[in-house]
């Protein structure tokens, strides 16, 4: 088994409840966009950094941006679980190079929250029809995990703010026409207090991007730094109010977290039947690996443990819907089955032997490509101390 054949996960032991028969169309359209334009050009995908450009047009023209965005602002106003299947359908089809989600499900919602409607107005039906793309701007090179210590800064200067500093690991950087960034407005020795969220567009003066980062894994994907230099940006670009950047910025973080458990959990089905296709067909000492004692009874560990992280992951869903999803589930969401993933990959790739260690495999893809999950969105570290300030 190699190249492009993608499995169907194994069904569930306990069927899932979330969706309904209106959700089955938009399955369909979502997995023959990543199987058919993401999937099969990963190596060029790896080679130039980022996706072409035309895609995110193409995405917004079939409804897969954005979705759950207003009509009037030019999405589809439908429910979460249209971004769910968006993003259990990347994870399925192995596609780690196209920013989608974070583009539709984290840029779009801080400019329909808490912007103007001026600026909803102007940038999100650019967001929906791929016309413009977006990304958040939090880390810095000398913070990631410390937001509270950002030292870009957005001096007031008439009607305007003259921002300087500097980005880094921005997925959606290179080719982004957008970009949420965290800022310091207030006196820059405070914390968050001080801290802003300003949309600045990539075209203005000053602006600029570094070439996109060589990553371990995620080869594909767009993520460069971003280079502020006394970059003029109206004030009337200000989302929500001066000083309340740290509140906007966690009050959006838990869907943030349950989007990476989300993947991780899709991510890992995913794995887990790529391998059992393998282990079928592969035969050693006269039989299929998948007969030996030792590949069931890891599988079935492996089966089990996805599986209790399929129902966690649902209920969480069900929770963000109804707008109750606690700042420790979401945290325990993303820890959690970021971990399982990691686990389950690296079980899967000794199931491969060799094989799994060679690229064209997708459990190698995998290998390389989740890694990161335990890292961005909150390192796996940052999320127990959460839980923990939960007791
Ligand atoms: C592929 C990729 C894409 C990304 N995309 C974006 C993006 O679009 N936008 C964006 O703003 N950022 C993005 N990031 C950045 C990411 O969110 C940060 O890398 C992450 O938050 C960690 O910050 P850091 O790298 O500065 O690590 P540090 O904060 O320096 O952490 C180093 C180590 O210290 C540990 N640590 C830190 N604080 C504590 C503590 N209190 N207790 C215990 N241990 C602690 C961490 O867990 C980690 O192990 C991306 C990163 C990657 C790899």
């Amino acid at each position: 088994m190699s190249g492009l054949h993608i499995p169907t996960p194994m069904n569930p032991m306990i069927p899932r409840t979330l969706f309904g028969p209106e959700h089955e169309d938009f399955r369909r359209t979502a997995r023959r966009f990543f199987e058919e334009e993401l999937a099969p050009h990963r190596e060029k995908w790896e080679e130039q950094q980022h996706i072409d450009r035309h895609l995110w047009n193409k995405a917004g023209e079939l409804g897969l941006l954005c979705p759950t965005m207003p009509v009037e602002y030019g999405g589809s106003g439908v429910d979460r679980l249209y971004s769910v299947i968006l993003m259990e359908e990347q994870a399925r089809a192995g596609d780690s190079a196209s920013g989608f989600s974070l583009h539709s499900d984290i840029v779009a919602n801080y400019l329909l929250n808490f912007a103007t409607e001026e600026l909803k107005q102007k940038w999100l039906p650019k967001m929906c029809s791929g016309e413009a793309v977006g990304s958040i701007a939090m880390t810095e090179p000398g913070t990631g995990s410390d937001l509270q210590a950002v030292r870009t800064t957005a001096v007031a200067d008439g009607d305007d703010y003259i921002v300087n500093g500097s980005k880094i690991f921005i997925t959606n950087g290179y080719l982004c026409d957008i970009a949420v960034v965290v800022v310091k407005t207030g006196d820059p020795s405070k914390g968050a207090e001080s801290i802003s969220l300003l949309l600045i567009e990539a075209d203005r003066p000053g602006f600029s991007k570094g070439r996109p980062l060589k990553k371990v894994g995620m080869r594909g994907q767009d993520t460069c730094e971003l280079f502020f230099d006394n970059v003029r940006v109206p004030k009337s670009n200000l989302i929500g109010m001066e000083g309340m950047g740290f509140i906007m910025l966690m009050k959006e973080l838990a869907w943030e977290r349950l989007m990476i458990g989300i993947m991780c959990a899709a991510g890992a089905e995913s794995v887990l039947a790529h391998t059992l296709d393998y282990v079928r067909q592969r035969k050693v000492f006269g039989k299929p690996v998948a007969a030996y004692q030792n590949t069931r009874f890891k599988l079935a560990e492996l089966r089990s443990e996805v599986q209790i992280a399929r129902i966690f992951i649902d209920r969480c869903i069900e929770e963000q819907i109804k707008g109750t999803l606690q700042v420790d589930a979401a945290a325990a969401s993303k820890y959690w089955v970021s971990d399982l993933l990691s686990k389950v990959v690296d079980e899967c790739v000794q199931l491969h032997g060799g094989y799994g260690f060679m690229l064209e495999y997708p459990v190698a893809q995998a290998y390389i490509d989740t890694r990161a999950n335990r890292i961005y969105g909150g390192t796996n570290e940052i999320m127990k101390e959460l839980i923990s300030r939960t007791f």
